[in-house]
């Protein structure tokens, strides 16, 4: 409630004023970031600097997937151009193009060569999806396992991915040719017996979408077939990406707006064409 805000913004304020570090952290950590960075929003930019030097790159990135990115900007202009480019490293591919892409292209180039090669590539692949494609929103943090794994296998490999992965609740699967050729939900797995092969126990009828399918199609077939995640694949079903259903609520969002920005640009007009609406 208010007054417990209150006294969680009192303490931080306070860590902040007296250099306490590991009060700081305590108070502010225990957020969620989203709260994390109203309060960001609300702080000066001497402030924030000093934050920086408190937070991990990750932790920052946490932060920054909930600032509204037409107003991020100068967050990433008064951070010093290392520490930028370890949080885009450390974000979900999706929200660093996100972000990207409302920024500075002399900015982003010199963050990208600053960053490690690794994640360099996976964000330069993915800057250059057409906007409103399937590309555009995906995310490289997906789980994979070969058919020819037992459970027990793929359990210890999902234990390993956890950590980074968008989501845990489906893991692909993949063949030699890196083409996808199954799925299986997380409670398959937890309801399989250890010894039992991965290709026994997936659904080898997997939905996917193509690359550059319009992104209001995608967000329809995730509502229409109530998964959590769609996988993206090229012409050839090698598993580029995924979808996330909180994804697919922003693009409803914006593809909403979108229509009723027309609606409003048609009402403008002082004889409608009939066919307006058609
Ligand atoms: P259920 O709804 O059957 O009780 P669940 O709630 O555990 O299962 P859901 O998210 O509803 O899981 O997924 C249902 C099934 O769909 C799972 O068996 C999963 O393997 C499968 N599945 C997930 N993604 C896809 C996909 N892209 N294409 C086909 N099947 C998929
Ligand atoms: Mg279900």
């Amino acid at each position: 409630d208010d007054q417990e805000r209150q006294e969680v913004w009192t303490n931080i304020k306070d860590a902040l004023f007296n250099d306490h570090i590991d009060q700081f952290r305590a108070e502010f950590l225990e957020l969620h970031p989203y709260d994390q960075a109203r309060i960001f929003e609300d702080l000066d930019e001497e402030i924030r600097m000093q934050i920086y030097t408190y937070l991990s790159p990750e932790e920052v990135a946490d932060v920054m997937e909930h600032i509204d990115y037409d107003e991020i900007e100068p967050f990433f202009t008064e951070m010093t151009p290392a520490f930028a480019a370890q949080v885009f490293a450390e974000m979900s591919t999706d929200d660093a193009v996100d972000i990207l892409n409302e920024l500075d292209k002399d900015k982003v180039a010199s963050f990208l060569t600053i960053m490690d090669d690794d994640a360099a590539d996976e964000i330069k692949d993915l800057l250059h999806y057409e906007e409103k494609t399937a590309g555009s929103i995906m995310t490289t943090e997906f789980v994979v396992v070969k058919a020819g794994m037992t459970i027990k296998e793929a359990m210890v490999h999902l234990r390993t991915e956890a950590p980074d992965a968008e989501t845990i609740y489906y893991t692909y699967v993949i063949n030699e040719d890196k083409r996808l050729v199954g799925v299986i939900s997380l409670r398959d797995l937890i309801i399989s017996e250890e010894e039992w092969l991965i290709s026994d126990v997936m659904n080898e009828r997997v939905v996917s979408v193509s690359v550059g399918e319009d992104q209001e199609e995608v967000a329809r077939m995730v509502r229409d077939y109530d998964f959590l995640a769609l996988p993206v694949v090229d012409f050839q079903d090698h598993l580029l990406g995924i979808i996330t259903v909180d994804d697919i609520m922003d693009v409803m969002e914006e593809e909403a707006s979108d229509d009723y920005s027309k609606l409003a640009a048609v009402s403008d007009v002082d004889s409608p064409d009939e066919n307006a609406f058609a």
